[in-house]
């Protein structure tokens, strides 16, 4: 049956916790003199491979949402719905402070209330995710994380101490294909395995992650048809249309 877990941030050890220590910029591979350790500028520069984005999206978490699917995954399940993420040299790398623009933006035009990364794997680039994150709650938004790695695997990761920071929620572990979510089961989860861990109360209410997921149709300023949201529908959807 399904799992959620709140795990209090003082759960986590403290020696695991972020010391966000100086980013170094791609570009000069220097850490700028000017900023302080925990501003915003620091991680302006870092950049994160993205393979997607949407600006505004209610099919990738509570509320509306920006959401970034992050690009690069080693951890390869079977039956992952976005084998197109997996390449760590596909999609484009996009400074933090853009991505973090774009956000301030999404939330002054469609009222945006979160920010959400999947993927590809999160924990793979998670000093640029955590930043990201980070940039999201000096915002005012929640901050939900799909990952592939269990809450367990990530706290014995050292580089990814500040991602556990900066997120609000985690969906976590592996998606196992044998044991997909039931469709009156919980929204947004791929299988029955994976944990909705909060560390922190901002999704907490278990109301939030009932319901039926369903998938958004989106036409950018290009032109661009974009279909995202739950795969299953998805298949269905483009079977019917071809
Ligand atoms: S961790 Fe996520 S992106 Fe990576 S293979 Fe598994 S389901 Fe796909």
């Amino acid at each position: 049956m399904s799992e959620e877990t709140f795990a209090a941030a003082s759960e986590i050890p403290s020696e695991q916790r972020s010391s966000r220590m100086g980013p170094l910029s791609e570009e000069t591979g220097d850490s700028p003199a000017s900023s302080s350790p925990c501003s915003p500028e620091r991680h302006r520069d870092l950049r994160l491979r993205v393979g997607a984005r949407v600006a505004c999206t209610e099919a990738e978490g509570p509320g509306r949402r920006f959401a970034v699917w992050v690009q690069g995954c080693d951890l390869r399940c079977p039956g992952c719905c976005n084998p197109e993420f997996f390449a760590r040299d596909g999609g484009e790398a996009v400074a933090v402070g853009t991505l973090a623009d774009e956000l301030r933006a999404a939330r002054d035009l469609y009222a945006i209330t979160g920010l959400t990364v999947l993927g590809g794997e999160p924990s793979e680039q998670a000093e640029a995710v955590a930043a990201l994150c980070d940039r999201a709650r000096d915002l005012g938004l929640g901050t939900l994380v799909f990952t592939g790695r269990t809450l367990a695997e990530l706290q014995t990761m050292p580089e990814a101490r500040a991602l556990l920071d900066a997120a609000d929620t985690l969906v976590d572990g592996r998606f196992d294909a044998r044991r997909r979510e039931p469709p009156d089961g919980r929204r947004w989860i791929g299988s029955t395995n994976q944990q909705i861990v909060h560390l922190t109360p901002r999704h907490a209410d278990p109301a939030l992650w009932r319901g039926h997921d369903h998938v958004e149709l989106q036409i950018d300023a290009a032109g661009r048809l974009t279909a995202h949201g739950a795969p299953d529908l998805l298949r269905r959807l483009l079977k019917n249309m071809s």
